[in-house]
Parts: structure tokens; sequence; C-alpha cells
């Protein structure tokens, strides 16, 4: 996705529409976000945008200065801002606590050392929101939030990684050698990074549960496109008995995932969606997406194996959705501790 694809994304409203209109934004709330993902979801899924504009800015306007949100925050909303974030490292990623980039306070800035790994829009990103670890004794409060510029000395950006899907998405390793980072770019306050994430990681999970749940409609209107079209056995393959049973399968569960959807969705508006049913939402819908995909994908026969298709694309992007942002399992451990 080149610069150009962000600015006309920016010039039709589609970036980060929950930051107010003093600096650009629609000053909208998650349903105008949901909408968007949705759409995205049904057309042409984008992780980039999706952590730029539901997860990057809503750090920024929740624990941001006003100098740091005067800053960027116009930017990232006309696309001219292309932002990424740095959790995952090379040896830690579902724990968050193993993070071993370190930043040290020196001055009037942080030297920071370390590495991350497979972090979305990291080819071309201008700010880098960087967890680091500045206390390494201070238990919970051993990490907090840089915010890096693109250009900063030190940073040094890997080759795009190869994907097995999303094809569509850079994703890369960052290194940090000795790179250094103006103190004022620290985000909120040092030590509070695992509190900030714990509040902020929900509606991250939740924007990949509403764009999957709109990628497994989509794989499921091409199937059904797809069997109405081809013939085999004197009639289409949609007259067969168990294309109908599959499909209608399919179908009912895309609508209970849609009441799902709609319930999580005024309760997250509210304020009131918790991060286990945040949690319990993401393992839902990325399941029900996982299994609608592969249905799609076998009722295309081999050309659903094929590039030109597009239910292969689906397919191959549909896998990830049960890993980033928390993998099932992490889910799963989530909404067990609330029960
Ligand atoms: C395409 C892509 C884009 C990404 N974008 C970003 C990004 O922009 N920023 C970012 O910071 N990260 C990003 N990630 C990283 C992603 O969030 C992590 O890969 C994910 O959180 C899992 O971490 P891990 O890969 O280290 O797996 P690990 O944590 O090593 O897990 C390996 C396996 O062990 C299981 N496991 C781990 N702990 C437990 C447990 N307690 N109980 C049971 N099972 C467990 C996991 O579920 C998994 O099955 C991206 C990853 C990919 C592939």
């Amino acid at each position: 996705m080149d610069r150009a694809f962000w600015k006309q994304c920016g010039e039709i409203g589609l970036l980060c529409p929950s930051v107010p209109e003093t600096y650009g934004g629609a000053g909208a709330n998650y349903l105008y976000n949901a909408v968007v993902a949705e759409e995205m979801g049904y057309s042409a899924y984008l992780p980039g945008v999706a952590v730029h504009s539901d997860v990057n800015v809503t750090y920024l306007l929740h624990y941001g200065t006003e100098a740091q949100k005067s800053r960027w925050l116009p930017g990232m909303v006309s696309g001219d801002v292309i932002t990424s974030i740095g959790m995952t490292e090379p040896g830690t990623g579902s724990d968050l606590r193993g993070i071993r980039t370190t930043a040290r306070r020196d001055g009037d800035s942080y030297v920071v050392n370390g590495a991350k790994l497979y972090i979305t829009n990291a080819y071309q990103a201008d700010l880098i929101f960087l967890v680091v670890k500045t206390n390494p004794d201070a238990g919970s409060r051993s990490l907090s939030i840089l915010l890096v510029e693109g250009n900063t000395p030190g940073l040094i950006r890997g080759k795009p990684l190869k994907k097995a899907g999303l094809d569509h998405s850079d994703t890369m390793e960052l290194t940090f050698e000795n790179m250094r980072v103006p103190a004022e770019n620290l985000l909120g306050e040092e030590g509070a990074a695992l509190h900030y994430m714990m509040a902020e990681l929900p509606q991250e999970r939740f924007s990949i549960a509403v764009a999957s749940q709109a990628q497994a409609q989509r794989a499921f209107d091409l199937a059904v496109s797809f069997t109405k079209d081809r013939k085999a056995f004197g009639s289409t393959i949609f007259d067969q008995q168990n294309t109908r049973f599959k499909l209608a399968e399919c179908q009912t569960e895309l609508q209970v995932g849609w009441a799902h959807l709609d319930w999580a969705l005024a309760r997250h508006t509210r304020g009131e969606l918790t991060a286990a049913e945040a949690c319990a939402a993401k393992l839902y819908h990325t399941n029900l997406l996982h299994r609608v995909a592969d249905i799609s994908l076998q009722l295309h026969g081999g050309a659903g194996y094929m590039a030109e298709y597009e239910i292969s694309h689906i397919w191959r992007d549909a896998r990830i959705q049960r890993i980033y942002g928390g993998t099932d399992e992490i889910m799963k451990d989530m909404v067990a501790r609330s029960i």
C-alpha cells in the first residue's frame, strides 16, 4: 500500500474517524470505525489501516500530551503520517512481560537497544508506538511507550517479511542500535505501558472480530455466486444437497455472528464491553471466518485454489486473524479467567 493509497484513504475519511474535529478528524464514535472495518473486511481486509485507525490512534488520544496530539493527529487523519505499533519481539509475543528492548534514560533522551518482529506498516512508518523496558526491576511497571519518528538515527528497518498471505500488508523486523529518542516523546507515564495495553487491547481485538465477520460474509457470498453458476452432473453445484447444507450451515453461523456483533458493538460504544468479552468476540468471529472461508474455497473446487479467484486470498488471509492481536489460546485463557 503506497503513500498515495494512504492519502486517498485520508481524503475520503477512512482514517482515524474517532479523532476530534479540532485535530482534523470526524469526531465520530467507534460505530464509524466499525463501518469502515466491515466495509474493508468485505472488500479487501487491510490490517495496516485497522492498526492505524483502531489501535495506534487511541493510544495517542488517551495518553498523549497536547503537543504530541497537535503534532501527529492531523497527519494520521490525512494519511501523511503512517503509524506502526511495536510490541512483539523475536523472543516474545504472547507474553508481553517478556519484552527485552531497553530504553535507558540519558539526559533529555532515551537510548533504545533491541528489536521488534512482525511489525505491520513498518516499511513506511513515520511514527512507531514502541513498547520498551525502561526499568527491568519495576515488575508490572517496567514497560513504557515511546513515540519514535521514522527518521531517527539508529532505527534500522529490515526487509519486508514473506508471509503466507496478506500480500498487500507490509510486515517487517525493526532493530534499534543506540537509538536516541527525545524524552518528550514518552507517551503518558513512564512504567504505565502494561496498564495502557490492557486498556487498549480489547478494541484491537474487537476490530479484528468485526473485520473477520465481514470477511466471512464475503467468502460466503462468493461461494453462493460461484456454485449457482457452475454445473456438474446435470445441475448447478448449488443444487447438490451437500452444497445446500454446507451453505445453510454457514448462513446460520453468519446470522448468529451478525447478531452477536451488534450486541458487542452496542456494549463497546457504551464503554461496557469487558476485556473478556472482546477476547470472546475475537475468538468467535475469527474462527467463524476460518470455517466459512474453508467451506467456501472447497465449494469452488480447483478454482478456489487459484490466485485469480478472490476466495483463495480470503482463505490465506483468514489464517492470521486467529494469531495476531492475541492467539486463540490467549483469548481462551482470558475468557477462562473471567469465569
Ligand atoms: C502478519 C502479522 C502482523 C503482525 N503485526 C504486528 C504488529 O503490528 N505489532 C506487533 O507488536 N505484533 C504484530 N504481530 C505479532 C503477533 O501479535 C504475534 O505473532 C502474536 O501475538 C503471537 O505471538 P508469537 O508469534 O510470539 O507466538 P508465541 O507467543 O511464541 O506463541 C506460540 C504458540 O504458543 C501458544 N501459547 C503461548 N502462550 C500460551 C499460554 N499461556 N497458554 C497456551 N498457549 C500459549 C500460542 O497461542 C501459540 O500457539 C504480527 C504478526 C503477524 C504474523
